[in-house]
């Protein structure tokens, strides 16, 4: 019997998906174990849309279909709880199986703190996050530091600290902390995030600790909840799933991983709040004042969408037709959020005059954290 605190390897039983997925295919059969016996009635996940850079959002009702989404898409900037706020009705009336990331589990917590998700509706498979990387500027780094036309890549992964491309005619990997000084790399708010394995989900699956003969062929998962080891027990009593202990080294090494991915988020938080500290203010009245108001901050962000922003009401915040923004409207927003922003970047990533909101909210956030609650600090999801 699996229980809570399990950790494992784990890969499927099903050789056409193991030959898509990630590492072991763990994720997508469970999902598809949890959909056929209608744990779930539909599964939100994640499939490759136009091509390798387009990763797009689907909810999906037949088992069939679910081989489609596997594989990580590193250049899948989305964010899956709003997905489910907006479209599938919060969960409220459906069983959803859903993958996340760590930002996505924020998400979905500060949505249900605010009656948008029923989370006893949701069976959430949570994957490691190390970062994502804009599909724009994925594009652009291929181009530019690979020396790669980004249309002839067929496949990109993140493995030891590399972003490795594979194309017509070879494949090349560059360390991230290269790409990253030349500008590239992981989107920003993603290097600051230390949230990377996402224990508040009912599993938390990913490659790192996989060691020997498994690696890149199994996953490995921490089970979170007892919710999370029946789904396990179950698929491997079904036979849909197997699963060995975790290799001793193979945790120790995960925890490593781990730490360090923590220390590089903090020293990323450094680099980017410390030339805001004395001007904050002056710079984000100078910085909004590109605004154009299409609210797109507003719609696809987790924590502000729900209130008091959204009627768009003049008599609430926005004068209607005024360009460039009132100021007051960008500050009562950052204020609005500043105790639960999760840094998921949305606001920042849809912006079509680029300015840096995540950059603002979240040093306001971990400002406010710091000042109200010091102690939150190590154990705060976002801190
Ligand atoms: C952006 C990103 C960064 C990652 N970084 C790390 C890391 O640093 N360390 C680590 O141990 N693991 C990381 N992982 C997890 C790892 O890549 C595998 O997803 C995990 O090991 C599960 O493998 P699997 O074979 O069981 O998954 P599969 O069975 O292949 O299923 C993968 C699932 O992930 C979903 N998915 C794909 N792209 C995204 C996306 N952008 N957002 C949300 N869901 C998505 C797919 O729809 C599918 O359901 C990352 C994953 C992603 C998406």
């Amino acid at each position: 019997m699996v229980a809570k605190g399990d950790l494992l390897y784990a890969w499927t039983t099903d050789s056409g998906l193991a030959k898509k997925a990630e590492c072991g295919g763990a994720v997508t059969a469970l999902l598809k174990f949890a959909l056929e016996n209608k744990i779930v009635d539909a599964v939100v996940a994640v499939q490759k849309g136009f091509d390798l850079y387009d990763a797009i959002p689907v909810a999906i009702t037949d088992p069939k279909d679910l081989d489609q989404t596997a594989g990580s898409l590193h250049c899948g900037t989305l964010l899956m709880s709003t997905f489910i706020k907006n479209y599938l009705d919060g969960a409220k009336k459906m069983k959803i199986g859903v993958v996340v990331k760590g930002c996505d589990l924020m998400g979905l917590l500060e949505e249900a703190k605010r009656d948008e998700i029923n989370l006893n509706n949701l069976l959430t498979i949570g994957v490691n996050c190390g970062g994502s990387v804009n599909p724009t500027r994925a594009r652009a780094m291929i181009q530019d530091k690979f020396g790669v036309d980004p249309d002839k890549v067929h496949k990109e992964e993140i493995d030891k600290g590399q972003f490795i491309i594979e194309y017509e005619g070879g494949h090349k990997g560059i360390s991230i902390d290269e790409l990253e000084d030349a500008g590239y790399g992981r989107r920003t708010n993603c290097r600051r995030c230390k949230y990377k394995v996402p224990r508040q989900a009912d599993l938390a699956c990913g490659n790192w600790g996989v060691l020997g003969e498994k690696a890149g062929k199994a996953t490995f998962v921490e089970v979170c909840s007892a919710k999370g080891a029946d789904l396990v027990s179950k698929a491997v009593a079904s036979k849909k799933l197997e699963t060995c202990a975790a290799d001793p080294k193979g945790i120790e090494i995960r925890g490593k991983v781990e730490g360090a991915m923590l220390k590089l988020g903090e020293k990323w938080r450094k680099k980017d709040f410390t030339g805001l500290r004395d001007d904050l203010w002056k710079i984000i009245d100078k910085e909004t004042s590109r605004c154009i108001k299409c609210y797109s901050c507003i719609e696809k962000c987790p924590v502000c969408s729900a209130t008091a922003f959204k009627g768009r009401d003049e008599s609430i915040m926005v004068r209607r037709g005024k360009l460039p923004s009132d100021p007051m409207f960008h500050l009562r927003r950052f204020a609005h959020i500043s105790d639960s922003c999760v840094n998921c970047g949305q606001c920042e990533e849809l912006c079509p005059m680029e300015i840096p909101l995540a950059l603002f909210s979240h040093a306001i956030r971990v400002e406010a954290d710091n000042a109200f609650n010091p102690k939150l600090g190590a154990s705060s999801y976002t801190n």
